[in-house]
């Protein structure tokens, strides 16, 4: 790893921080080397542009592969991270099923705290504030034939962000479709890959354009089951019973999703991961027994909903108050990254 030495500045951040749009001013970056058959030249180093051939893989056929994890300073003064071997190890399994060669997980997970230390003035400290971290994967190679590229680039960039709906926890409404799909099993659609979210574009403005948040996607085959909304997983909770689809090729598995099952578990719910039809839901909901619906995810943590329409019907919830158990899992999970709970399940690394 390079030295670089850095002269601290203090750091103004803007009282509006939009998703994403501020990186911070290092960056991890290693190479693939084809010809070497291994990862190369790893080192932290100042963010600047990419140079790269137009004819470069990753621009026509996507092999590109991501994670999204969050630093948090805590309450004590500490910078934790929320379980991020599972990012680490998610994301070379992403790496398998799109031919990117893998990489030490536990090497990576090194430099990442390394660049956090370095830019640590980063992290906002209001609450519900972080530094959002992106690891990236793309193959280089200058060449239009489809196949795998032979070098990729390994990058990791820092963001600081604030609470993904700028209104705060405010329940969000969405829209079922069986118009547009996300993914199809035995796809590519439970791998953090590119394409997958370029898939998912359409819909989503559709559904902006008639005033939905994000679009609730049904699973491709029998456009029956419902799967998972753009980047959350998607619980259901039923008077005795509390589902979320299961993972069944077409899914991303997120890591909230199974935190929250964890957690939900230990709460003494019934909790399922099965096939849960959209017709089950709104059926559920006339018959009284729908208690709430929410999306999990790192950006939001958890996402209460306040609609969901599919063609002509439509579930109302109580639209400014989010549902009881989707703030409860919130504030378990956020004081638990914040260090204001103890962190009893070993959930947490420190960047020290
Ligand atoms: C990242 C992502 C999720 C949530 O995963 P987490 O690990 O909880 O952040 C859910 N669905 C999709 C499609 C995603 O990309």
């Amino acid at each position: 790893m390079s030295d670089i030495i850095v002269e601290k500045s203090s750091v103004e951040l803007p009282e509006n921080l939009i998703f994403g749009k501020i990186l911070t001013p290092h960056v991890f970056e290693m190479d693939y080397s084809g010809k070497d058959g291994q990862w190369i030249n790893p080192a932290i180093k100042e963010l600047k542009n990419l140079e790269l051939s137009p004819a470069a893989m990753v621009f026509h056929y996507g092999q590109a592969i991501f994670e999204g994890l969050k630093a948090y300073k805590r309450v004590d003064g500490k910078i934790g991270l929320f379980r991020p071997e599972k990012n680490f190890e998610r994301l070379n399994r992403s790496a398998r099923r799109m031919c990117i060669p893998e990489f030490d997980e536990e090497m990576v997970l090194n430099a990442l705290k390394e660049l956090i230390k370095l830019d640590q003035d980063w992290i906002p400290t209001k609450p519900g504030y972080s530094l959002y971290i992106r690891p990236l994967v793309f193959g280089m190679d200058p060449l239009l034939g489809v196949k795998p590229s032979q070098d990729y680039k390994f990058i990791i960039m820092l963001s600081p962000v604030g609470p993904y709906y700028p209104e705060g926890f405010k329940p969000v409404p969405i829209l079922a479709t069986d118009k547009y799909v996300r993914a199809v099993r035995d796809g590519v659609g439970d791998c953090k890959t590119a394409g997958n979210y370029a898939a998912s574009l359409y819909a989503q403005v559709e559904a902006k354009k008639q005033g939905f948040t994000q679009v609730l996607f049904l699973d491709a085959i029998e456009k029956k089951y419902v799967e998972e909304v753009g980047t959350m997983n998607f619980f259901v909770h039923f008077k005795d019973e509390v589902a979320t689809a299961k993972l069944n090729g077409s899914i991303l598995p997120g890591i909230t999703r199974l935190s929250v099952l964890q957690i939900l578990k230990e709460w003494n719910y019934n909790v399922s991961e099965r096939n849960i039809s959209i017709d089950e839901i709104f059926e559920a909901h006339e018959n009284g027994n729908l208690v709430e619906l929410f999306g999990t995810g790192t950006a939001a943590v958890i996402s209460s909903i306040s609609k969901l329409k599919y063609r002509d019907n439509e579930i109302l919830f109580d639209q400014e108050e989010p549902g009881e158990l989707g703030m409860r899992l919130y504030k378990e999970l956020s004081d638990i990254q914040y260090g204001v709970k103890e962190d009893t399940r070993n959930w947490i690394t420190y960047v020290e």
